[in-house]
């Protein structure tokens, strides 16, 4: 293309198993964060993209074989698509670290291994769950069918670009329904490559489109407020979470929301402090912190308070930032400019809320460093508001009770975690707290029958097995009388 870099890779919407640019020319750049420059190049995508992928997904449900052709069948090309993507690891993990600046072992070992098994576990869940039978003695028999929804609307966002939309289209396309992706204009290209592998795999034209774009007047507002559409599934901040449930309901599309958080880490007196250290670790600046179940909020008891604050220091020392592209690399740069001012904005405020950085602060380039703070008082934003990037504050506390209290005492209801070897305590505390999934000794462990999704701003309804079941489909009664019974009961 005239005038274009020769080193920027040229990427297209995905729409009815076409790759196709722009119609009037408009596009975005995706920057690498680690080089500072652009490596790949996007259709903008708008009203006019967003309307032919509706289209093109509506013409796949409504007349192609993809919901006809039954659980089985996508199972296979499901699972082919989980062998592709495997078989194209290297090239998956690499766009989600140029376009994002995650760790490529982290991509690698990770987020591609995790999408795969997200496509297998949700082909083999459509065929294996049971649905329920009603059976009666008084001459009917009532049974539950499981109909795919329609046209599901996929938006996900930057910071697990690849491994996100999975866990959103593979339910959505298992239970039989077609999809239009919204990626994050951020991380727009390992989808893309998603999608081409699904043609590659047998997935008929139009089951599984991608659209490029921005979020507000672009093509996420546009999707989310489309007639056209059955299921809106939406992961991002919960200020978009509202937006986007605002447009859905213009038209009643249900919506799922999986939104913010700000994770809360609990570590009692009794806790095994080597562990509590290592989990909590990987809980802050996993990703560099932008992950919304960070532990960005910690809590230890007094009386372990000191050690643990010097173990956590000198562990997050260890997490030297470097090239995302290198293997050895944990800890990469934040995904962009503007999340980087966003980050460190937070940065330059501690001390003047009273807060003492024990270890960390701003890097060179885009790279934050791990972050320990402590002495804030309650209401400091970095206590209450989600950063979403590698800063931990560190508060004491003295009771079991007192913490339950200040652990529910936020917006966001995502998760907690818990370190203790006292077993009543894991759960009666698990048992007390206002979030979504309470980790006991642990952090980040999915089980992908379990519900996931959040209370308050963290998000609106639960995904994973059954629930994404619920979510992606229509469920319908059929009563048959077999019987000569003539009384209809209740009636409505
Ligand atoms: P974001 O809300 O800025 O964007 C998410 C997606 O929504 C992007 O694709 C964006 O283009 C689109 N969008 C923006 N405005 C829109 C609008 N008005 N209508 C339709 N679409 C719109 O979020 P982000 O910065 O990409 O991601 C980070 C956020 O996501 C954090 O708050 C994080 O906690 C949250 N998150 C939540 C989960 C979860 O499972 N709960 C998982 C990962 C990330």
């Amino acid at each position: 293309m005239a005038g274009q870099q020769p080193d920027v890779e040229v990427f297209g919407h995905v729409i009815g198993g076409e790759e196709v640019t722009a119609g009037d020319g408009a596009h975005f750049d995706s920057v690498d964060p680690y080089t500072g420059t652009a490596w790949a190049r996007l259709p903008l995508g708008g009203a006019a993209e967003a309307d032919l992928a509706v289209a093109a997904a509506r013409r796949a449900f409504d007349t192609g074989p993809w919901p006809r052709m039954g659980a089985a069948e996508r199972r296979t090309i499901l699972h082919r698509l989980a062998d592709l993507v495997l078989e194209n690891r290297e090239l998956l993990a690499l766009a989600d670290t140029r376009d994002m600046g995650k760790p490529v072992t982290q991509s690698l070992t990770k987020d591609v291994p995790r999408t795969a098994e997200n496509l297998r576990f949700f082909a083999d869940h459509a065929c294996l769950t049971p649905a329920e039978v009603y059976p009666s003695d008084t001459g009917h028999h009532a049974y539950t069918r499981y109909e795919p929804a329609g046209v599901v609307v996929a938006i996900a966002p930057w910071n697990f670009p690849l491994m996100l939309a999975s866990w959103k289209i593979a339910p959505a396309l298992a239970w039989g329904n077609t999809v239009v992706l919204k990626p994050a204009e951020d991380s727009p290209v390992s989808v893309t490559m998603l999608a081409r592998l699904a043609l590659e795999a047998g997935m008929p034209p139009g089951v599984l489109n991608v659209v490029h774009g921005y979020g507000p007047d672009s093509a996420g507002a546009a999707l989310t407020a489309h007639p056209g559409v059955d299921r809106i599934t939406f992961t991002g901040e919960s200020s978009t979470g509202v937006a986007v449930a605002r447009a859905a309901a213009t038209h009643l599309t249900p919506v799922s929301l999986e939104l913010g958080g700000k994770g809360a880490n609990v570590v009692f007196a009794d806790a095994d402090l080597d562990q509590a250290v290592e989990w909590s670790v990987r809980a802050a600046f996993t990703n560099a912190g932008q992950v919304c179940l960070a532990g960005s909020r910690l809590y230890a008891h007094r009386s372990v308070v000191g050690e643990f604050t010097r173990r956590l220091c000198a562990a997050a020392e260890r997490l030297v930032p470097g090239d995302p592209k290198d293997p050895g690399t944990l800890l990469g740069p934040l995904s962009s400019e503007a999340h980087h001012d966003k980050v460190t904005g937070y940065l330059d405020t501690v001390t003047a809320w009273g807060g003492s950085v024990e270890t960390g602060g701003a890097g060179s380039g885009l790279f934050v460093r791990p972050t320990v703070i402590t002495g804030l008082p309650k209401d400091a934003p970095h206590r209450t508001e989600e950063i979403f990037g590698p800063l931990v504050t560190v508060t004491p506390f003295d009771t079991e009770d007192e913490v339950v209290a200040e652990v529910n005492d936020s917006p966001y209801g995502l998760n907690a975690m818990l370190f203790t070897e006292d077993l009543s305590r894991a759960h009666r505390v698990a048992a007390s707290l206002r979030v979504g999934t309470v980790w006991v000794n642990c952090f980040f462990v999915r089980d992908l029958r379990a519900p996931f999704g959040g209370v308050g701003r963290s998000g609106l309804g639960r995904e994973g097995g059954t629930y994404s079941r619920e979510f992606f489909t229509e469920p319908k009664a059929v009563v048959v009388r077999i019987g000569d019974d003539t009384d209809t009961g209740a009636g409505a």
